[in-house]
C-alpha cells in the first residue's frame, strides 16, 4: 500500500527577495487526490502519454470501480480520473502501482514529459524521442533530488516535426539532422557555453554570444538519446539550484528573479557534456495529425472534449500493442490496424477531420468545478465545425486551453458568454463561434 506524500514545503526566502507563493505546489497527483465538486480528482502522469494495452485496461477498471467511469486526458497528455470516493487513495495506488504506473511514489508527480506522439511511426522526424522519453523518465525517477521540482515544471522532446515545440516546456530538446539536439532551457534568455568536445559532433552552432540555446552535440559513439537526457535532467538540477537560492517559491525557471538565471552552462560542462552556445532558431511548428491512420501501423483519434469513456479506452487498446494520450487530447494507437476505425466510430471516437469535434475543448465547468459559471462542457459540444480550434471556459482561468490561436469562449453567466471578448447570448453562441473559428486573428 503506498501512502500518500506530504506537500513540499516552500524554500526560505533570501534577505530583500520577495516571493512569489507561499505554498507548496498543490498539483494534484495520483498519491494527492484534489477535492473537487464531483468527489475526489486524481491526476496520473503519463511520460510521452504511454500506456501499454494491459496498462489501459486497468486504467479503465479503476476509472469504473473507483471514479465515474471516464478518463480525462490532460493538454500534457496525462490522465485524469474523476468522481473518485473519499477514501479510494490508498485502493488508487494500490492498482495503479500493481499497474506499473507508479514507478516512484516520491517522483509520481515530476514525471511530467511530452513528446511526439507520432515518433517512429510515420518517417517524419529525425528521432524516436519516444524512446528518450522513457530513458528520460527512468533517470528522473532515479534522481533524489528530482523529486523537488513542481508538478508543473514540463519537459518537452519534439522528434524535429515541430508538433510539441511550442508547448511551453521548461526544458526542451528538438531532435535534428544527422543526430544534433537542440537543448532549449525555458523562455528566458540564457548562455551556455561549449566545454570538451570528447562526444563533439557536426553541430552548426555558431557561438553567438547572444545565445539563449545550446546545440548538444552527439555523435563519437554517444547516442543523441544518452546525451539528450543526461543534459534535460542536468538543466533541470540547474533549475532547482538557481530557485533554491533566489527562494521565493519559483516552481518554473520563467518564475525566477532577475539576476538568479540557473548556471545552464556550467552545470553542462561540470556534468561533461559539450553544450554549445547558438542564438535561438525559429522553432519548428507543424499541426497536430488529423484523425485516421497515422502511418502504416497506427491510428489517430481524438476524445470528445477530451474525455474518454471506460469503454471508449478499451476499445482503443482493443488490437493495439500501447496508447499514447496526446496533448490534444486525442490517442495515438500502436499497433492498431486502419480496419478498427469503424468500431471506434462507432464508440464515439473522432476518426474523421471532418466531424465538428475536431478542435473543439472545453474546461471542466460546472458541475465538476465550483468556480464556474455555466455547463460549458454541454455548450461546448454544439459547437460549430470550424477551421481554429475553440476552448470553453467556466471563469477567467481558462484551464487547459489550447496554445497558439484559438477561439476564446468564455462564460460570463449562465446565458452569456464572451467570444473572442465579444458580449454574446448563449442563444447566440453557434453564429458567433462559427464567425470567430474562420478569423486567425487570435493568438495566445
Ligand atoms: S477554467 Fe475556471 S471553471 Fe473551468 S475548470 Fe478552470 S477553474 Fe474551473
Amino acid at each position: 500500500m503506498l501512502a500518500a506524500m506530504p506537500p513540499t514545503p516552500p524554500p526560505t526566502p533570501e534577505p530583500g527577495e520577495a516571493r512569489i507563493r507561499d505554498r507548496g505546489d498543490a498539483c494534484p497527483g495520483a498519491l494527492r487526490l484534489h477535492p473537487a465538486d464531483d468527489g475526489r480528482l486524481a491526476r496520473l502522469r503519463l511520460p510521452a502519454g504511454r500506456l501499454t494495452a494491459r496498462q489501459a485496461g486497468l486504467l479503465a477498471h479503476a476509472a469504473e470501480s473507483l471514479g465515474d467511469g471516464r478518463i480525462s486526458i490532460t493538454s500534457r497528455g496525462n490522465a485524469e480520473l474523476r468522481g473518485l470516493g473519499e477514501g479510494c487513495g490508498a485502493d488508487l495506488a494500490a492498482l495503479l502501482a500493481g499497474a506499473g504506473l507508479l514507478p516512484s511514489p516520491t517522483h509520481e508527480r515530476v514525471r511530467n514529459i511530452v513528446a511526439s506522439p507520432g515518433a517512429g511511426l510515420d518517417g517524419l522526424g529525425h528521432a524516436d524521442v519516444q524512446l528518450w522519453a522513457r530513458a528520460l523518465d527512468a533517470a528522473l525517477c532515479a534522481e533524489p533530488r528530482a523529486a523537488s521540482l513542481s508538478g508543473r515544471f514540463l519537459f518537452v522532446l519534439d522528434d524535429g516535426r515541430g508538433d510539441v515545440a511550442g508547448l511551453g516546456g521548461d526544458v526542451s530538446l528538438i531532435a535534428g539532422p544527422e543526430g544534433s539536439v537542440l537543448l532549449r532551457l525555458g523562455p528566458e534568455a540564457f548562455r551556455l557555453a561549449a566545454e570538451d568536445d570528447d562526444t563533439a559532433g557536426d553541430d552548426t552552432a555558431d557561438g553567438d554570444t547572444a545565445a539563449d540555446t545550446a546545440v548538444v552535440s552527439a555523435s563519437a559513439g554517444v547516442p543523441a538519446s544518452a546525451v539528450a537526457v543526461r543534459a534535460a535532467l542536468v538543466a533541470a538540477l540547474a533549475f532547482l539550484d538557481a530557485a533554491e537560492a533566489a527562494g521565493n517559491g519559483a516552481w518554473r525557471p520563467r518564475e525566477l528573479p532577475d539576476g538568479h538565471v540557473p548556471d545552464w552552462a556550467g552545470a553542462l560542462a561540470r556534468a561533461g557534456i559539450t553544450a554549445e552556445p547558438v542564438p535561438v532558431p525559429p522553432l519548428p511548428a507543424s499541426p497536430p495529425p488529423a484523425p485516421g491512420p497515422l502511418g502504416e501501423r497506427a491510428l489517430h483519434v481524438l476524445a470528445p472534449l477530451g474525455r474518454l469513456t471506460a469503454a471508449q479506452l478499451r476499445a482503443l487498446a482493443d488490437g493495439a500493442d500501447e496508447l499514447r494520450f496526446t496533448p490534444w487530447r486525442g490517442v495515438v494507437a500502436v499497433g492498431a490496424r486502419a480496419d478498427r476505425l469503424p468500431d471506434l466510430e462507432a464508440h464515439g471516437l473522432v476518426t474523421r477531420p471532418d466531424l465538428p469535434s475536431v478542435g473543439v475543448s472545453a474546461c471542466t465547468g460546472r458541475p465538476g468545478c465550483a468556480k464556474s459559471l455555466a455547463d460549458v462542457r454541454t455548450d461546448a459540444l454544439a459547437a460549430p465545425a470550424g477551421p481554429l480550434p475553440v476552448h470553453f471556459s467556466g471563469c477567467e482561468r481558462r484551464c487547459g486551453h489550447p496554445h497558439g490561436t484559438w477561439v476564446d469562449v468564455l462564460a460570463t453567466g449562465d446565458d452569456t458568454y464572451l467570444v473572442d471578448g465579444v458580449p454574446t447570448p448563449r442563444t447566440s453562441l453557434p453564429e458567433a463561434v462559427t464567425t470567430a473559428r474562420s478569423l486567425p486573428t487570435h493568438t495566445r
